[in-house]
């Protein structure tokens, strides 16, 4: 499908430091705790961070919860507790109550930052303890963004995998959480093209957490894993550079940097892919003749913007303004990057007020953003759409593009609506 002129020369970057409006990644639980389906999180953190889950997992109350907050009191903040002493008693009581958990992992919040409570200290103390692993990792909004959660979650996971055993083949690993349906999805593509072995981290079981080692070919499936691919490469894994998988020719490319790797047969790729592919082209049709031509503005909010502009300027022939995201890895989105339309503004990091302004000038079709911004852009009479439901909704792969697609197209529908 063809869309607008690529970028020959890479854009210029709009690079701010001020006031950001974006979740932390605690938020990241809420994905997370579906995938590893015997891991606890137990956060170390304050009333807000125990209201924040509250309300972004709101649903969690009708199961046996997965999660839970340790509320860091007063006196914990006032040093007058020993805190260390205080979560040792909370560990040992939540483990007891369930030995069906497997592996706990003690969230550090901005609180828990605030007292420089050491929870690598703790979890390792722990580990030893309870006889199972408890690692720790950091959701402090402090310098986070809500999809960096994952990422500390599966960089702390990184130098626990298991080691490849003599004569186990490297393989394919496919890095970052996915719904089951859409992995499944993917792995029935790589089985039919006769490669693999393929493994998914995170993998679905604290103790099935797939080996690592020298001549391990790791494709991203998520741009927001910086840390995490480096410590993979550390322990001897080669990223395969690719477009990110959204849309049909995002996916493609994605598939394609795998069987090249591989060296599966031109043909053999192509047949594989033929159904998808038509379904997908099948899908976004719908969708083209709305988005076609519409501007497109995002504010930095999920890491998953560049990846996302590609596919609607590329696929669905949107024109994006401006595209701000909250760190920039360039290595990560190299090739997502490379495929943006000429004149797209990029921004790192965020000054509210100043890109509320420039959005509010540009005037775009459409605007991708944080909750907190989507209503009082809303009143100025702009149609938002909330960048955490790109995470939350499966998005990825051939049979995901038309519900992507449709994503961006139903607040213009419902504007368009709103106005008959
Ligand atoms: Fe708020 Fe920080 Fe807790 Fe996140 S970690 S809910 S930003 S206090």
């Amino acid at each position: 499908m063809s869309g607008p002129a690529a970028c020959q020369t890479p854009p210029e970057v709009l690079h701010q430091r001020g006031p950001h409006q974006m979740f932390c990644g605690l938020t990241g639980i809420v994905w997370l705790h579906r995938k590893i389906q015997d891991a606890f999180f137990l956060i170390v953190g304050s009333r807000t961070c125990a209201h924040l889950m509250q309300s972004a997992a709101g649903v969690m109350i009708f199961a046996e919860p997965r999660f839970a907050t340790a509320i860091l009191e007063e006196r914990d903040l006032a040093g007058m507790a020993d805190a260390n002493e205080e979560l040792d008693r909370v560990v040992g009581q939540l483990l007891e109550r369930r030995p069906d958990v497997k592996m706990l992992f003690l969230v550090g919040s901005c609180p828990s930052e605030v007292i420089k409570l050491d929870l690598d200290r703790a979890a390792q103390r722990l580990s030893g303890q309870h006889g199972r692993p408890i690692l720790s990792w950091s959701g402090s909004g402090l310098e986070t963004t809500f999809t960096q959660g994952e990422d500390a979650c599966l960089a702390a996971l990184v130098p626990h995998l298991p080691a490849l055993q003599e004569g186990e083949a490297p393989g394919l690993l496919v890095v970052g959480t996915l719904p089951d349906v859409v992995e499944d999805q993917f792995a029935r593509l790589f089985e039919a093209m006769g490669l693999g072995p393929v493994r998914f981290f995170p993998g679905g079981r604290a103790e099935a957490q797939p080996p690592v080692g020298p001549g391990t070919r790791m494709l991203l499936a998520q741009p927001f894993l910086a840390d995490t691919a480096r410590l993979l490469e550390k322990r001897g894994a080669e990223r395969l550079a690719a477009p990110y998988p959204f849309g049909e020719a995002g996916t493609t490319a994605w598939l394609k940097a795998a069987a090249d790797a591989f060296g599966v047969e031109p043909g053999r790729f192509d047949a594989v892919t033929a159904p998808g592919r038509e379904r997908a082209r099948v899908a976004l049709a719908r969708h083209r003749e709305r988005l076609d031509g519409k501007r497109i503005f995002f504010f930095p909010d999920s890491q998953l913007e560049i990846p996302l502009a590609r596919f609607l300027s590329e696929e669905l022939g949107m024109a994006p303004v401006e595209v701000g995201v909250p760190y920039l890895h360039r290595t990560l989105i190299a090739e997502d990057l490379a495929r943006l339309p000429e004149g797209v503004v990029l921004s790192e990091g965020q000054d509210v007020e100043k890109q509320l302004d420039r959005c509010l000038a540009a005037r775009p079709d459409l605007t991708v953003c944080g909750l907190g911004l989507a209503n009082p852009l809303e009143a100025q009479g702009l149609s938002t759409k909330w960048s955490i439901e790109l995470v939350f909704s499966p998005v990825h792969g051939y049979d995901q593009a038309g519900d992507l697609a449709e994503l961006f197209a139903r607040p213009l529908i419902r504007r368009g609506l709103l106005k008959v």
